[in-house]
């Protein structure tokens, strides 16, 4: 049903058969959104007919008549898509009133001017917006909106005044503005708003549907891989009013606490306010109960205390909802002079911790099984509750320089940024970055996708920014009111200090609480978090397929292990000695590349042996009894001698190497690839120069056998990377035999070890039959491979899959999220060929993808035995294959 008629379409339809108050409302499906992009954006023939059709019943049901000038009815257009993407797209209320119809409204209302013509200028203003500037495609300049100008000139006018608030306008100044609304619309925009109830609906259908294709909805989409071929539903709904006055109010409420997943009914309401009034962060919007009481509204009165008997009717349509959808629910409402009526409900978004905390709790109290408990937490979001949190003990020892309300847990420390441009420019360079803004909107999405933290000066718990950044996990404060932004100066004020775009602060987004300092970030001590260790206990019990970490140093590979990984499925040699301490070997190992005959090389390799022994053993030391598979080393040897250009550094390097700089450039020039990434690399070093795999083989034989005489369990597997064909393995397993029997006669033991190789390169997959006689195990490399069979380069491909991702080419990034219908079928075809041959072939990926849940969950079916990500993703990966185990069943 979700996908015909939306999320929201879907949702009202199922109030309404639970008899909830739901004004009388029609939905047009999504279908009819994708008919009118492909007729070229016209309105599917007899599609206002239906829409007249469905009108009149809803005109009988509300005993009212849309564009009647006596008893009119108004209505709103809303869109609503499968998937909730929140403020995404656009709404108009208050849509059909016009010259016409506005007496009426005054007359039935009791003679409430000042009901109408609020609404009515709410009306021009959203209209404008929607209908006539961005559903026609005109894109203003930053700040220069007509709704940004509309609003200014409210601003002005209420500044003039004196009135803090929109309540304290009087009908006839609200209806001056609107008529000044209508002048500057026409100045502006060039045509007239329309005074015809017909024109406004078919206006505002046609907005919503074009709304589909607005620049905020497309980057959201991308960013949380929506269809553009989804379409989103509209909804017209009659209007009901929640500002008619004092007893008539708006509100957003949560069924449980969304930031910590407390069983406690979470909300905002404001009185004499309509719709966006909440959300959009304009009012600090009160509680709706004591138990959403925080400091900032503390003082403000609740709808508890206010409307006792509305919000228990409230109480009692949040728990029905709940029970129903057995989930949390988020719930829009309105109050029109004390009667109350649902907008809107939908499973609602929750920080990775309270989606942890819920999905348990509903388990305890028998609502939902182990399994669908296990199946409610995105795999993504795992990872909220091991990220880093500002260190409490440095924490206390500072004053917060202001508090505001924490939206999105977890801390952050990065640079200012005061517009969503520098946060991306951030971004692109690596450096770590705070948005702080007056308040968020929806189009600001990119740019907080960019920050490590989010900061804003106004909007309550139910804001935009806060709902984005709980649902991306970013540590976030809203409604800090001690924030004041000086946009000429580029300068921001945060309590009685004055940063520069730049300057570096801390946020503490669990506590609400920002800091002028650069604190350091720590790892939760998940060890004695009941949650997170009852929840991944389910984890574990139904997944099938095993998780390993890529890590190079023993305190990467200790923290993944706590994180659960159950053994290292990629150790990157030439990485081990990016380690505290490697500057030396790192160094020597350098000299290797640059050594230009053989006596040389050997030279340096038994200088570099030592330090290889003595890093490879501290991390299988930590990998006690668990297997670690070390990759030869496989070094772009670009990313390890300085460019040509780079004369300072070659000057200190020649005086370490004692050459002449002449000598240094020559060999630099004979290194030199014009595609380092297809050049010597991997495998092919190691027979180009079989001398430097010797040297791998006997350093990591020789730890294996010392670890054993001292008692240990190493489980020690070697692969090869970069492999085209069997006789490349054979080539170098020739000199692993060799060197493991001089280890065996010098050591006295017998050493047991797994010999294998990486499938990278196309070639690979299709001759894997063969590779597979004499390699026990495979591993993908899936970045190469994306690479290989793509043809992408992937130091330089990143302007180009931006606009094909932007352009629909490719549907995302290959290099975050497998190409499960190219490389994903290459990784198919080499388990199968390989196993062929090799029945027992152990497989398992090693790229980027292992962390990526929609990957992991391909590997499951693909039937890799393990997948083996960065440390921070093991408990994602574990999450994801025990929900593809889950669902595979559920499958069948
Ligand atoms: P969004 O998807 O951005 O939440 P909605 O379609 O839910 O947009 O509309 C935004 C707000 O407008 C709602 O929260 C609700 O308060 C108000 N609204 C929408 N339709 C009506 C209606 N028929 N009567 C009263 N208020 C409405
Ligand atoms: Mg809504
Ligand atoms: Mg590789």
């Amino acid at each position: 049903m979700k996908n015909e008629l939306g999320g929201k379409g879907a949702n009202l339809a199922e109030m309404c058969l639970l008899k909830l108050p739901v004004p009388a409302g029609l939905t047009i499906t999504t279908e009819c959104c994708t008919a009118y992009y492909q007729n070229n954006c016209q309105l599917p023939a007899g599609l206002m007919d239906e829409v007249h059709a469905g009108m009149k019943k809803m005109e009988e049901l509300m005993g009212m008549k849309y564009g009647d000038p006596d008893n009119p009815m108004l209505v709103s257009c809303r869109s609503g898509a499968r998937k909730s993407m929140p403020g995404m797209m656009d709404t108009v209320l208050n849509i059909g009133l016009c010259s016409k119809t506005i007496p009426g409204l005054i007359n039935k209302t009791g003679d409430n001017k000042r009901f109408v013509y609020d609404s009515y200028r709410r009306l021009i203003m959203m209209y404008a917006d929607v209908v006539m500037e961005k559903a026609e495609g005109i894109e203003p300049a930053d700040g220069k909106g007509i709704r940004k100008q509309l609003d200014d000139m409210l601003d002005a006018y209420k500044e003039k005044q004196g009135y803090k608030s929109d309540t304290q306008l009087k009908w006839e100044e609200l209806k001056q503005l609107a008529e000044d609304f209508k002048v500057r619309i026409k100045e502006v925009l060039g045509t007239e708003f329309p005074d015809d109830a017909e024109a406004q609906l078919e206006g505002g259908i046609k907005a919503v549907f074009k709304s589909w294709n607005g620049k905020k909805a497309v980057s959201y989409r991308r960013i949380e891989g929506i269809p553009d071929d989804w379409g989103t539903a509209v909804n017209v709904q009659t209007m009901v009013f929640g500002n008619m006055g004092e007893t008539s109010a708006t509100g957003v409420a949560f069924s449980r606490d969304p930031a910590t997943g407390d069983n406690k009914f979470y909300g905002e309401w404001l009185i004499n306010a309509q719709g966006e009034d909440v959300v959009a962060g304009i009012r600090t919007p009160n509680p709706l109960n004591n138990d959403t009481k925080n400091e900032l509204n503390k003082k403000l009165v609740s709808m508890e205390d206010q409307m006792p008997e509305v919000y228990q009717e409230l109480l009692g349509y949040r728990n029905q909802l709940e029970d129903h959808y057995k989930d949390m629910q988020d719930l829009e409402f309105t109050i029109q002079e004390g009667k109350l009526y649902m907008l809107q409900c939908r499973i609602g978004k929750r920080t990775g911790r309270a989606a942890v905390k819920m999905a348990l709790d509903m388990y305890h109290d028998n609502w939902i099984n182990e399994k669908e408990a296990v199946l409610r937490v995105p795999a993504d979001k795992i990872i909220e509750l091991i990220l880093p949190v500002l260190d409490t003990n440095v924490e206390k020892q500072h004053k917060a320089l202001a508090k505001g309300l924490p939206a999105g847990p977890g801390g952050s420390v990065g640079r200012i940024a005061l517009s969503c441009e520098k946060a991306m420019e951030y971004k692109s360079k690596k450096i770590a970055c705070i948005l702080v803004r007056e308040e968020t909107n929806p189009e600001d999405v990119d740019g907080m996708r960019a920050s490590n933290g989010i900061l804003t000066a106004r909007g309550g718990m139910t804001s935009h920014a806060a709902l984005v950044a709980r649902g991306w996990g970013k540590s976030c404060i809203v409604g800090c009111s001690d924030i004041h932004i000086d946009f000429e100066k580029n300068e921001v004020k945060i309590g009685d200090k004055t940063f520069k775009e730049g300057d570096i602060i801390s946020l503490n987004g669990t506590a609400g609480a920002v800091y002028d300092v650069e604190m350091p970030l720590i790892i939760p001590d998940i060890e004695n978090d009941p949650l997170y260790q009852e929840f991944m206990g389910y984890v574990d019990k139904y997944r099938k397929m095993g998780v390993r970490t890529n890590a190079d140093n023993p305190k990467d590979a200790a923290n993944a292990v706590r994180f659960g990984a159950e053994g290292i499925g990629l150790f990157r040699i030439e990485h081990m000695f990016y380690d505290e301490g490697g500057e030396t070997p790192l160094g020597i190992m350098r000299e290797m590349i640059l050594s230009d005959n053989k006596e040389e090389r050997v030279k340096v390799l038994e200088r570099l042996e030592p330090f290889m022994k003595d890093f490879a053993k501290r991390t299988m030391k930590v990998m006690n009894g668990k297997p670690l598979t070390f990759r030869l080393m496989d070094p772009p040897l670009h990313e390890f001698v300085p460019s040509a250009d780079e004369t300072a550094k070659i000057k200190a390097l020649a005086e370490e190497r004692n050459m002449t700089e002449e000598e240094l450039l020559k060999r630099i020039k004979d290194l030199h690839e014009v595609n380092p990434m297809m050049g010597l690399r991997g495998v092919r070093l190691g027979i180009v120069y079989p001398e430097i795999t010797e040297m791998q083989f006997r350093a990591l034989f020789e730890v294996t056998a010392e670890l054993m005489k001292e008692g240990n369990d190493p489980h020690l597997e070697i692969m090869v990377p970069l492999t085209i064909n069997v006789k490349e393995l054979l080539h170098q397993k020739e000199i692993a035999d060799r060197i493991q029997k001089e280890v065996e006669d010098k050591f006295g033991v017998k050493i047991n070890y797994l010999y294998g190789t990486m499938i990278e390169i196309p070639r690979a997959t299709l001759v894997a039959d063969k590779i597979a006689k004499v390699a026990q195990f495979f591993s993908f490399g899936t970045n190469d491979l994306t690479q290989m069979t793509f043809g992408f380069s992937r130091d330089d491909v990143n302007k180009i899959v931006k606009e094909y991702t932007k352009e629909g080419i490719i549907p995302a990034d290959p290099f975050n999220t497998l190409d499960q219908e190219g490389v994903g079928q290459l990784v198919k075809l080499g388990v199968e060929r390989g196993r062929s041959e090799r029945a027992n072939l152990k497989c398992g990926v090693c790229g980027e993808h292992g962390g990526d849940p929609e990957s992991v969950k391909f590997f499951y079916k693909t039937g890799l035995n393990y997948v083996s990500c960065s440390p921070f993703r093991v408990p994602v990966a574990r999450l994801a294959a025990a929900q593809a185990a889950i669902e595979e069943e559920r499958a069948k």
